[in-house]
Order: structure tokens, then C-alpha cells, then sequence
């Protein structure tokens, strides 16, 4: 097999407090749809898409923190191996933004320095927001992330966090 043909596997992890749209994002991402009914959890530990970057092949394996976020019981086995991270916090809901901090340095403990980007989900309902968009940018300044404003509802925003991390990602290949 040449070189160029290789694919890579890459397993993704998306992290943030409960109910920011994790789920959501993934099964969007990997399936193409978006469900309003409340979903704690997809029912597999994660979904799959192939995507090409760079000229190199990439099987994306986005894990899904199954709904264990609230008891801080995230087990070795869901970061093992992770070589990238989406981060996300939810514009309605402050608290999923004070965390972002704690769970990039929960990530790091786990596995170290991988690609991470920083999304704040839910843009749709931004008349509600929490926080204002200063304060986001700041937060993204300060952990040194690229930042992105996404729907999973709308579909905004989500193609590109996945092509910027998978970039990333083949930059240390
Ligand atoms: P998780 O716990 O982080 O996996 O969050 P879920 O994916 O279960 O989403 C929690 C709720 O937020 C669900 O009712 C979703 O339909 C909803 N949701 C997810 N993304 C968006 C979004 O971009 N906009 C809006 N308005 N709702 C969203």
C-alpha cells in the first residue's frame, strides 16, 4: 500500500458540562440530523466520519461523554488514546462556561497536549445569552484556543470546528 493511501484514525473527544449539545454535534456531524427531543446520551461510545485533509485520509471517532459529565466519573478508558478535542460551552448557560477551564485541564491530565478548539454552541439563541461576546473572546485569549460560534440547530459553524481540529491534527502527522 503507498504511503499516500494510509488512513487515519483519529479518536476525538467532545468535552463540556452537560446539556451543551455534545450529542447533538456529533450526530449531526457523523448522520446529518438534529433531533430537538432531549437525548442524554447516543447510545454508542462514539460515531464515525471520514474526512479528507491536507491530501491525507482521516477516520474521525468522535466519543461522546455519555452523560457521565455530572458525576465527575469520566473513566480512563473514554480519554485514552484521544489525539484531539473539541471543548464546548452552551450560550445559555453560564456555568457550562466557567467549566471550560477545569475541563481543558482535565484533558490535559489525561492525555497531555493534544489539538484543541473551543466552540461556544447554541449561537442560534444568542439573545439569551449569558455572557456576553467580550467575555467569550477573552476566555478563548486567555486557554489560547481558536474559537467558534456554533448551531448545531442551525447547522452553523459545525463542518468547519471538525475541519479546523482535523488540520491540526495532520500538522503533527
Ligand atoms: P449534551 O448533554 O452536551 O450531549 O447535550 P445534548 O446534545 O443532549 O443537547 C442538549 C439539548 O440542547 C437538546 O435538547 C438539544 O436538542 C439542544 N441543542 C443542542 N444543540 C443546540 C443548538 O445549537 N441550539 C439549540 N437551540 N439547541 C440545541
Amino acid at each position: 500500500m503507498l504511503q499516500e493511501d494510509i488512513e487515519h484514525p483519529v479518536k476525538v473527544l467532545i468535552v463540556g458540562n452537560g446539556a451543551v449539545g455534545k450529542s447533538s454535534m456529533i450526530q449531526r456531524y457523523c448522520k446529518g440530523v438534529f433531533t430537538q427531543e432531549y437525548k442524554k446520551t447516543i447510545g454508542v461510545d462514539f460515531l464515525e466520519k471520514k474526512l479528507q485533509v491536507s491530501g491525507e485520509d482521516l477516520r474521525l471517532m468522535i466519543w461522546d461523554t455519555a452523560g457521565q459529565e455530572e458525576f465527575d466519573s469520566m473513566t480512563k478508558a473514554y480519554y485514552r488514546d484521544a489525539e484531539a478535542c473539541v471543548v464546548a460551552f452552551s450560550t445559555i448557560d453560564r456555568a457550562s462556561f466557567e467549566a471550560v477551564k477545569s475541563w481543558i485541564g482535565k484533558v490535559e491530565a489525561e492525555v497531555g497536549s493534544i489539538p484543541m478548539v473551543l466552540i461556544q454552541n447554541k449561537i442560534d439563541l444568542v439573545d439569551d445569552a449569558v455572557m456576553t461576546k467580550e467575555e467569550a473572546e477573552e476566555l478563548a485569549k486567555e486557554v489560547k484556543l481558536k474559537f467558534y460560534r456554533t448551531s448545531v440547530q442551525e447547522n452553523y459553524n459545525i463542518d468547519e470546528v471538525f475541519k479546523y481540529l482535523s488540520e491540526l491534527f495532520v500538522q503533527r502527522l
